[in-house]
């Protein structure tokens, strides 16, 4: 079996992935090092977790240790789809750079472009970018990307997934045609495939096997969903989440709730929240810093429930998950790999728990093809307790007086998303606890009292307005 000290790494590099516990490289390591190190494109084919951010940052601190970097022209590059992947790649260079003279910086959004300027003017040997951030700084002349020697392109499919290959192709050409390009994807779409052909240069191609997609150690289940009503379903899915992480108990020490969208990340944080359990929410629209602390929150167990989408969560190395809860089956059966192996890490038992609506059974059966294997059906853990007459997300609802309570108050209904609320017009607001305005008592000690309290009605409510409705449809 290879070890590092067989890949012709510079002997300080090789201290520091010693020093970081590393005894063997992961096959995407033992493949990819030696074509970098001497010299040649790479393509890796590979996935996060597989251990490619070391294959590409190994290499490139051994040839960058030579030789020093002028003002405004770094000398390697390496491009990520998000901040957060930015951020990690930047980590890792700190790690196995530490014994080496190098100098880096980080351009992602969110970060005042005055930072960014003084460094880039000093000079520096790695420059860890988000595409849309590098050209910001190009087109304010502050870059000159003529020097650069390496450049990386990490999780291509998501920079496509993103829009981002516009501009991949526009840094592609500002940069010198004799660089030398380290390309990773997990999948090669026919416009990655394109875009390989076109800026790579005779590359070693080094495909890994997919990561364990159900591994053993990852109970997973699925709970088949139809809402009562059209209109109430998204309500009583956010209250099926909710039976579910009840019904993990203490087996539950923190995990990630996946939504399909931003806007529902964004209602289902602040649903949770309501209901006192410890969420908060994490994508691609909030800025910067409160990322960073939601994220270093979650790492660090100050924070239990993650709500995120695949983008923001994607490559994320958060290394002990217990559940993962998919609120949405994604649309993209390989997401589903990625969401549920963020749990069961390094043979840790976890759960994958996952609702399906009726419009997402074809996404469900995609996955359960991508994954050669049925995901069992687990039992809807409401099912038998919900009252009939109150199937929406809050039992303690104040029965609702059909016309009016949906016509007259519906704005004190919602679960109100500011800055980064509902944009589309599939996002609507939606029903979460229906009476808030005058009701201190916090939910749960509502959904127990099922005393009806209808809002906005005076003090003198005629008592017919307070009595529940039979569901007629259910008997
Ligand atoms: P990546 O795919 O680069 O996101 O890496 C996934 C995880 O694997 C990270 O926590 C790395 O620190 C870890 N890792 C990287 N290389 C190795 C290795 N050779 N042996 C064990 N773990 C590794």
């Amino acid at each position: 079996m290879t070890k590092f000290s067989d890949l012709n790494l510079n002997p300080k590099v090789l201290k520091a992935v010693e020093e970081a516990g590393y005894e063997t490289p992961t096959p995407i390591q033992a493949g990819a090092i030696p074509p970098a190190l001497e010299g040649r494109d790479v393509l890796g084919i590979a996935q996060t977790g597989t251990g490619k951010t070391a294959s590409f940052t190994l290499p490139m601190i051994t040839a960058l240790a030579r030789g020093r970097a002028r003002a405004r022209m770094p000398r390697s590059l390496v491009l990520c789809p998000t901040r957060e992947l930015a951020a990690q790649v930047a980590e890792n260079f700190d790690i196995y750079a530490k014994n080496v003279k190098l100098t880096k910086a980080l351009l992602i959004g969110g970060v005042s472009f005055k930072e960014q300027d003084m460094l880039i003017d000093k000079g520096v040997d790695v420059l860890i970018a988000t595409p849309g951030r590098l050209l910001d700084h190009f087109e304010r002349g502050k870059l000159i990307l003529s020097d650069v020697k390496i450049m990386v392109v990490d999780e291509a499919d998501r920079m496509l997934d993103m829009g981002f290959i516009p501009d991949i192709e526009r840094i592609f050409g500002l940069t010198p045609f004799t660089r030398q390009t380290l390309f990773f994807s997990a999948t090669m779409a026919p416009e990655i495939e394109r875009i390989t052909n076109t800026f790579l240069s005779a590359p070693a191609r080094i495909e890994v096997a997919r990561q364990a997609t159900t591994g053993e150690n990852i109970t997973q289940g699925v709970v088949m969903f139809k809402g009562s009503r059209k209109d109430r379903e998204a309500s009583e899915k956010r209250r099926l989440l909710r039976a579910l992480i009840d019904a993990e108990g203490d087996k539950l020490t923190n995990g990630i709730v996946f939504c399909n969208r931003k806007t529902d990340v964004d209602i289902v944080a602040k649903s949770l929240k309501k209901y006192d359990y410890d969420a908060a929410p994490i994508h691609g629209d909030l800025d910067q810093s409160q990322r960073t602390r939601t994220l270093d929150a979650f790492r660090n167990g100050e924070l239990k429930i993650l709500v995120a989408s695949d983008v923001a969560a994607r490559g994320l190395d958060v290394p002990s998950v217990s559940h993962v809860f998919n609120f949405d089956v994604p649309s993209h059966a390989e997401d589903y790999v990625h969401r549920i192996g963020r749990t069961g890490r390094a043979g840790r038992d976890g759960a994958a728990m996952m609702i399906c609506v009726p419009r997402d059974e074809k996404n469900l059966a995609d996955i359960e093809r991508l994954v050669q294997k049925e995901i069992p059906r687990i039992e809807n853990p409401l099912k038998d307790t919900a009252p009939k007459a109150a199937e929406s997300e809050d039992e303690a609802a104040p029965a609702p007086s059909r016309s009016r309570s949906r016509r007259s108050s519906p704005k004190s209904d919602e679960v109100s998303v500011k800055k980064d609320g509902p944009k589309r017009d599939g996002d609507k607001k939606e029903s979460d606890k229906p009476s808030r305005s005058s009701n201190s008592k916090p939910p749960r000690e509502r959904r127990a009292d099922r005393g009806p309290e209808v809002v906005g009605m005076g003090d003198h409510m005629p008592s017919f307005i307070a009595l529940s409705f039979e569901d007629r449809r259910a008997s």
